[in-house]
C-alpha cells in the first residue's frame, strides 16, 4: 500500500478551480470570468508589444548569460520598482532607508515580508480586509502570522463600510500589522477615498500600527500609475515605516513570470541595511534566488524613457477596455430592465466587479448559461468583450428574475 494511502483529495484551489471546471466546459458559448488575467476583446491573452520588443533585445544580447542572480535578485529592478512605487523623488530612497527585493510576483513578495514579520517583528498579528484575496490568509498563516479581520466592505451599499473600518483597525492591538490593498481591492472593486486615506493613515499612526501594502495593480486601475501609487505615497510620505508588496503580473502582463518586489522602508539606512541581511535569511533557504528573466524585461522597460512610455500607452489601454466594459455591461442590465441598482458596476474600480449575486445565483449561471466565476459573485472584466456581454446581461437576468 502506498505511504500515501492515508491522504484524502484537496478541493481545487477556489480562484483557480473555476478555470479548471470551464476548461471542462463543451459548450461554445462558455465564458470564464473567474481567474484575474487580462484579455482582448477577441478573448486572448496579451502580451504587451513593449514586452516583446525587450524580449527581442534580451535574446540578441551575446553579453548575456544565465547565472544565478544574487539572493535579493536584480539591483536595477529593485531600485527601479521602489521608484516606481514610491515616486522618483521619494526621500526614502534618497535617504536610502528602503530595502528592495527581487520576490517571486506579488504572493512571493507578500510571503516572504510575512515571514520576515514572523521572525523579527514584535507583533505577530495582521489583520486583513473582509473580504480579501482569497490567498491571504493562507499566505500570511503559513508566514506564522496570526490572521484577524477588519470590516471592510458593507453589502447594503455595495460601498465602503468605513465606520466598521475605522473601529476595527482602531482597536487592533498596538503594534498590529494592517494588511491594505493599495488600490483596486480584490474582490469589492471599492477603495477609500483620498479622504478616507489620510484618516486611515492618521489612524494607523497614531496607534503605531504596521502598514504592509499589497500593490498588485498599479496602473490598471486608473490608468494611471502615479494615481494608482498614491495611497502609498501618502503613507510614505509621513517618515513611518512600512512595507509594500508589489506584482508585475497584471500591469505588464508577466503573470507566468512571476516576478514582484518586496520593498521595506525603514526609519534610517542604517536599519534598512540590517533589515536586508535578515530578509536574505528568509529567501536563501526558501528558492535561494529569484528568476532573472522577468526582472530583466521589467528593468530594462523602467530604465529607458522611451520603453517607459509605450508601457504606460499599453498599461492604458488595457485599463480603458475594462472601464468601457463596466459602462457596457451596466447599460446592458439596463437595456433589459434588471431589476435592482447595479450603479456599482460603473462606481468600482480595478479587474474586478463584485456583483452581489450570490451563490446559488452563480451557480444558475454557470449550469445554465456556462459562466464561470467565483462563488462569491465576483466577475473578472477583463474576461468580458462586446461580443459577451449580452449573455452575460442575459444570465444575470435570468438570474434575478
Ligand atoms: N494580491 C492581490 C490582491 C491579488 O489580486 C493578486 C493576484 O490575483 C496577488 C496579490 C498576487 O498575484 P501574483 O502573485 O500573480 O503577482
Amino acid at each position: 500500500d502506498s505511504v500515501f494511502a492515508h491522504l484524502v483529495r484537496a478541493p481545487e484551489d477556489p480562484i483557480l478551480g473555476v478555470t479548471v471546471a470551464y476548461n471542462k466546459d463543451q459548450s461554445p458559448v462558455k465564458l470564464n470570468l473567474g481567474v484575474g488575467a487580462y484579455r482582448t476583446e477577441e478573448g486572448k491573452p496579451l502580451v504587451l508589444n513593449v514586452v516583446r520588443r525587450v524580449e527581442q533585445q534580451l535574446l540578441n544580447d551575446k553579453a548575456r548569460n544565465k547565472e544565478y542572480l544574487p539572493i535579493v535578485g536584480l539591483a536595477d529592478f529593485n531600485k527601479l520598482s521602489a521608484k516606481l512605487i514610491l515616486g522618483a523623488d521619494s526621500p526614502a530612497i534618497q535617504e536610502n532607508r528602503v530595502t528592495t527585493v527581487q520576490c517571486l510576483s506579488g504572493t512571493g513578495s507578500l510571503r516572504v515580508g510575512g515571514e520576515f514579520l514572523a521572525k523579527h517583528y514584535h507583533q505577530r498579528i495582521v489583520y486583513l480586509p473582509q473580504p480579501t484575496w482569497g490567498n491571504h490568509p493562507k499566505v500570511f498563516t503559513l508566514a506564522g502570522l496570526s490572521v484577524k479581520t477588519y470590516r471592510y466592505y458593507a453589502p447594503a451599499t455595495r460601498g465602503l463600510d468605513f465606520e466598521g473600518l475605522l473601529e476595527d483597525i482602531g482597536s487592533a492591538p498596538s503594534g498590529s500589522i494592517i494588511l491594505l490593498h493599495a488600490c483596486a481591492h480584490n474582490p469589492t472593486g471599492v477603495d477609500p477615498s483620498p479622504d478616507q486615506w489620510e484618516q486611515i493613515r492618521q489612524l494607523i499612526r497614531s496607534k503605531a500600527l504596521l502598514p504592509f501594502f499589497d500593490s498588485a495593480y498599479q496602473g490598471f486601475a486608473s490608468g494611471s500609475l502615479d494615481a494608482d501609487a498614491q495611497p502609498v505615497r501618502l503613507f510614505a510620505a509621513d517618515g513611518g515605516e512600512m512595507l509594500v508588496a508589489q506584482s508585475y503580473a497584471k500591469n505588464m502582463g508577466l503573470y507566468g513570470e512571476r516576478v514582484g518586489a518586496l520593498s521595506i522602508v525603514c526609519k534610517s539606512a542604517d536599519v534598512a541595511i540590517r533589515v536586508e541581511s535578515q530578509v536574505k535569511l528568509v529567501i536563501r533557504p526558501m528558492y535561494s534566488n529569484p528568476p532573472i528573466h522577468g526582472a530583466s524585461i521589467v528593468a530594462a522597460i523602467l530604465k529607458d524613457g522611451d520603453l517607459y512610455n509605450e508601457w504606460t500607452v499599453e498599461l492604458k489601454a488595457m485599463a480603458d477596455r475594462i472601464i468601457s466594459m463596466r459602462q457596457q455591461f451596466f447599460d446592458a442590465l439596463q437595456a433589459r430592465g434588471t431589476p435592482g441598482d447595479w450603479s456599482h458596476i460603473i462606481k468600482q474600480i480595478g479587474m474586478f466587479t463584485f456583483t452581489g449575486l450570490n451563490p446559488e445565483q452563480v451557480a444558475f449561471m454557470t449550469q445554465e448559461y456556462h459562466i464561470y466565476m467565483t462563488s462569491d459573485g465576483r466577475i473578472s472584466m477583463a474576461g468580458l468583450s462586446a461580443k459577451t456581454v449580452p449573455h452575460l446581461a442575459d444570465a444575470i437576468h435570468a438570474a434575478v428574475t
